[in-house]
C-alpha cells in the first residue's frame, strides 16, 4: 500500500503499544511533514534513551546514573523498602508524596500462567538487599493473581528472616460510590478495614 520506506516506518509504529496501523501511519506522515532536524531529535532521543538507561544495581529502577537518585539520597528512610512491579509504580507512589523508604522493581510479577516463575523477576536481589539494617518491606505489587501470588511469595521468603512484610491496601476509590463498587473491592475493602 505504502512506498517501501514508508511502510517500514509505519510498520515500525505500529508496533508500539496502544498504535494501530491506521495511528501508525497517521504518525509516519506526520515525521514525514517535519523538517530533517526533527527527524533526527526523535530518532537521537530513542537512542540516547536507549544507551544511557539502564538499571540502578541496588534498586533494579531504570536510571542513568548509578545507584539511582532514590538509592543515594541522604533523605530517604533506608529500614523501609517499597516492593513494585514497574518502574512506573515509583513514579505514581513518588507522585503521592506520602512515601519516604527505598523502592524495589521487580520487574514483573509470578505468573505460572505465562511461564513466570520467582527467577525470572528480581527477588533475589530484594532478598540480598535485606541484609542491612530493612525492618519492613511493603509488597505494593498490583491486586491482580499474579501481584498476590508475588505478594505472598515475598512475605514467605522474608517473614523468616524477621522483616515485616505488610500489603497495601486495596478498596473504594476516593470519591468513589460503595454501591457501584465490584465485589471483590469492597469485600477487600473491609477486609482491608482499619481502626479509626
Ligand atoms: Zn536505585
Amino acid at each position: 500500500m505504502y512506498i517501501a520506506p514508508l511502510d517500514r516506518l509505519v510498520t515500525e509504529f505500529a508496533k508500539l503499544p496502544g498504535i494501530g496501523r491506521k495511528s501508525a501511519a497517521r504518525l509516519a506522515f506526520y515525521v514525514l511533514n517535519q523538517p530533517q532536524s526533527t527527524a533526527q531529535q526523535l530518532a537521537d532521543a530513542i537512542l540516547q534513551a536507549k544507551e544511557q538507561i539502564h538499571y540502578c544495581s541496588i534498586c533494579q529502577n531504570l536510571t542513568d546514573e548509578d545507584p539511582c537518585a532514590i538509592c543515594s539520597s541522604e533523605r530517604r528512610d533506608r529500614s523501609v523498602i517499597c516492593a513494585v512491579e514497574t518502574p512506573r509504580d515509583v513514579i505514581a507512589i513518588e507522585n503521592t508524596k506520602e512515601y519516604t523508604g527505598l523502592y524495589h522493581v521487580l520487574h514483573g510479577a509470578i505468573s505460572p500462567m505465562d511461564d513466570i516463575g520467582p527467577d525470572d523477576i528480581k527477588l533475589k536481589e530484594l532478598v540480598a538487599r535485606c541484609a542491612d539494617g530493612v525492618q519492613e518491606v511493603i509488597a505494593a505489587t498490583n491486586p491482580t493473581v499474579e501481584g498476590e501470588a508475588t505478594a505472598m511469595y515475598i512475605a514467605r521468603l522474608l517473614k523468616p528472616l524477621g522483616i515485616k512484610v505488610t500489603r497495601i491496601a486495596h478498596g473504594i476509590p476516593v470519591g468513589g460510590d460503595l454501591e457501584y463498587a465490584d465485589e471483590i473491592t469492597l469485600g477487600k475493602a473491609i477486609e482491608g478495614r482499619r481502626e479509626l
